[in-house]
């Protein structure tokens, strides 16, 4: 059964996008497929794994129905202006509405050049494509708003990275939709308001059917932003690049290209190579937020109505709602790992004092939250006296919760994608060894439930094993 297509997307203006049939691939090969993602958007996961949905999957043949267009967005990269961006190495082949209603975009990334790639190959490599089909996938296992990975397809053609030849392959991403910041920014760039109006129609029907006006559609992208980025937080996810082109509106994660987890603490961590200033560090997540959101802001102004003046205060407003809003939900968060149903401003300086105490002792984020459930916490530390004596205040808070085990155990990960296990995923993956990322994808699947056997995949990295860099891979 072909999958059913209504493409809300490709119905807008001809300027939203460039119509682009993928280049395809010579000679795919079905490297992962997942069947639950299939089965929640209703798609038949047996006609995905045959010829023709491999063909659809590659990029190679669509389906009838299937529109593929390459959209059209700007942004700001590490806070440089670009006016044009666009889907430059990604195709959306349409859109598909679930068995419970909600519609989602189906996009091929690495299926060849479209108008927008300028001067890159429209391609990815198999590193990268496994990597966001791990950790987008350990994401959604995570409860975190998200893009997801339908599938991975080897395309049987080479791509030059770095130098080297590496095996091509295509990620079959979806999406609640591909709407940016970004994609707001260049309708505003080009003065057209009435595409902006139209953008911003769309997105409200789409994602947030009761905002009733332009100024309601900021309030609710704020919030949800406000929500997945102390996500983030709580399980110590670095985006990596959060350009305005790479911050979806519906509020989920989009585009796992230099993204880690924190392995030991630290609130100035990056991993991304080319983030030299730390302007994506972990801590600076929420402000680069609240700085993006302002962007969006900006370009939603000529859509509000009042005086120059009143459309500013108000707009302005929304955007210092956000830190706030961000507070409540990190502090609800962070409260519930260290086994506070209901954390309140009171309990802060605890919060902060352990996680002062992991960054000078370099403990291990993922296994210190987690040790609070088992009693292993004091060993992740270098020092364990520097966890003894945060302990009995800790103790003492937590005489007045009524079950704090088990809200712990609800929002302490036993696993996260941890770099290292990537990385060696893929390093096998290129020698036709698939075994590690299977093995590495069905562990996350299930984060929250201790497995002795997967005891490898829950440990820190040796020293050797440390991944202190990642790459977008572009
Ligand atoms: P990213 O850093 O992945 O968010 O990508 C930023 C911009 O570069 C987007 O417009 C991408 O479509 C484009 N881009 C990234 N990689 C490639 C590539 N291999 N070929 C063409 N365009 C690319
Ligand atoms: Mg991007």
């Amino acid at each position: 059964m072909t999958p059913r297509f209504d493409n809300s997307y490709a119905r807008l203006p001809e300027r939203f996008f460039a119509r682009q049939t993928p280049e395809g691939a010579p000679a795919p090969r079905l490297i992962a497929l997942n069947r639950p993602l299939a089965v929640r958007l209703g798609l038949d996961a047996d006609w995905l794994a045959g010829p023709e949905g491999l063909a659809m999957l590659s990029g190679s043949a669509l389906p009838e129905g299937a529109e593929p267009i390459a959209q059209a967005y700007a942004g700001h990269q590490f806070g440089g202006w670009v006016p044009t961006l666009g889907d430059g190495r990604a195709v959306l082949i349409g859109e598909v509405v679930a068995p419970d209603g909600a519609r989602f975009d189906l996009q091929l990334k690495g299926a060849g050049q479209t108008v927008f790639s300028r001067r890159g190959d429209g391609r990815a490599w198999l590193g990268p494509v496994l990597r966001e089909y791990v950790v987008s996938e350990a994401m959604a296992a995570l409860g975190v708003p998200t893009t997801r990975a339908l599938a991975a397809v080897a395309t049987g053609t080479r791509v030059v990275r770095d130098g080297f030849a590496r095996p091509g392959a295509v990620l079959t991403r979806v999406a609640a939709s591909h709407i940016r910041v970004g994609t707001f920014q260049f309708f505003a760039a080009r003065g057209d308001d009435n595409g902006l109006r139209t953008l911003a129609n769309h997105v409200i029907s789409r994602h947030y059917p009761e905002a009733e006006s332009a100024l309601d559609l900021l309030r609710a992208v704020t919030a949800a932003q406000a929500r997945l980025i102390a996500q983030w937080m709580s399980f110590g996810f670095i985006h990596g690049v959060m350009n305005t082109d790479n911050m979806a509106v519906s509020g989920e994660t989009i585009d796992y290209g230099p993204c880690a987890f924190l392995d030991a603490y630290h609130p100035k961590k990056v991993f991304s190579s080319i983030d030299q200033f730390g302007r994506y560090a972990y801590a600076m997540q929420p402000q680069i937020a609240a700085w993006n959101l302002a962007q969006l802001a900006s370009c939603l102004l000529p859509l509000i109505p009042g005086s120059e003046e009143e459309v500013i205060e108000a707009a302005t407003e929304v955007i210092n709602g956000f830190a706030p809003r961000y507070q409540a939900e990190w502090l609800r968060r962070m409260g519930a790992k260290i086994g506070l149903a209901a954390a309140g401003a009171e309990d802060l300086p605890l919060i902060e004092s352990l996680l002062n105490r992991m960054a000078s002792e370099g403990a291990d984020f993922t296994r210190t939250f987690r040790g609070l459930v088992t009693g292993a916490a004091r060993d992740e530390f270098t020092d364990p006296m520097a966890f003894e004596t945060w302990a009995p205040d800790w103790q003492a808070r937590l005489a007045r919760e009524a079950d704090p085990q088990a809200v712990m155990a609800r929002a302490n990960p036993v696993r996260i994608p941890r770099n290292h296990r990537i990385e060696q995923a893929i390093t096998a993956a290129v020698e036709g060894d698939f075994a590690p990322f299977e093995r590495l994808q069905q562990a996350l699947a299930h984060p929250f439930d201790p497995d002795p056997a997967l005891a490898d995949l829950e440990a820190a990295p040796w020293p050797e094993e440390v991944v202190k860099r990642t790459f977008c891979g572009t």
